[in-house]
């Protein structure tokens, strides 16, 4: 890869981000996963500085106030922000970075770094199973399904800000576009 790249995927909640992430990463360990900072509680599975660094809201709001992140955002009444020094350190030694981050930090990111970020947009294939895989997945409260379902809603409507969609009905296929995206856009 000559150029790296910042490779943003974004989606409804229950899209399949972080499954095709890790898929992606399985096949092609070179491209770096950068770790968000959030303040919202470990989920079974999660792991400190593996999934997220888990971060008290002082601590998050610090980091703010010392320019720490590239983008941040409150997604489900929650902070979530992108490490800055991650990705120049990355950049610095020629690595692409992939990430997955709300819409609202898509945009973001997109116009302060504008030749440097592809965007994607992961689909469900249909409203059912998209509930069906965030409910089966079975790491939220009901309450944390329902509001992430209201927002998945207004997330879909700004789907075509998004320089690539993919629909994530078949897993390898759906990979498979993604590599394919990821290796076009390398150079
Ligand atoms: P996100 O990171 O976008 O919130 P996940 O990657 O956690 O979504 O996927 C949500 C659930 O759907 C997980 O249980 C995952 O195993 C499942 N899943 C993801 N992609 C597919 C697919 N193509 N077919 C069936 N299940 C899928
Ligand atoms: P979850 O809590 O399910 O892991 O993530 C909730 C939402 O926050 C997802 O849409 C995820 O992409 C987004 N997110 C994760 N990390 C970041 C980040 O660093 N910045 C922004 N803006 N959103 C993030």
């Amino acid at each position: 890869m000559n150029s790296p790249k910042l490779f943003v995927l974004s989606s409804v909640a229950g899209g399949g981000k972080s499954t095709l992430i890790q898929k992606l990463r399985e096949k092609h360990p070179e491209i770096l996963f950068s770790i968000s900072s959030t303040t919202r509680a470990p989920r079974p599975g999660d792991k400190e500085g593996v999934t997220y660094h888990f971060l008290s809201k002082e601590e998050f709001e610090k980091g703010i106030s010392n320019s720490a992140f590239l983008e941040w955002a409150v997604v489900h009444d929650q902070y979530y922000g992108t490490p800055l020094k991650f990705i120049e350190e990355a950049f610095q030694k020629g690595a692409s970075v992939i990430m997955d981050i709300d819409v609202q930090g898509a945009k973001i990111i997109k116009e302060k770094l504008p030749k440097k970020i592809v965007t994607i947009f992961i689909l469900p294939p249909n409203e059912k199973e998209w509930e069906r895989r965030l409910r089966g997945r079975g790491t939220d409260s009901e309450e944390s399904i329902l509001k992430r379902i209201k927002n998945g809603k207004l997330e879909l409507e700004r789907q075509d800000e998004f320089d690539f969609k993919i629909v994530n009905d078949d897993l390898e296929k759906a990979l498979n576009e993604l590599e394919k995206i990821v290796f076009s856009n390398s150079n």
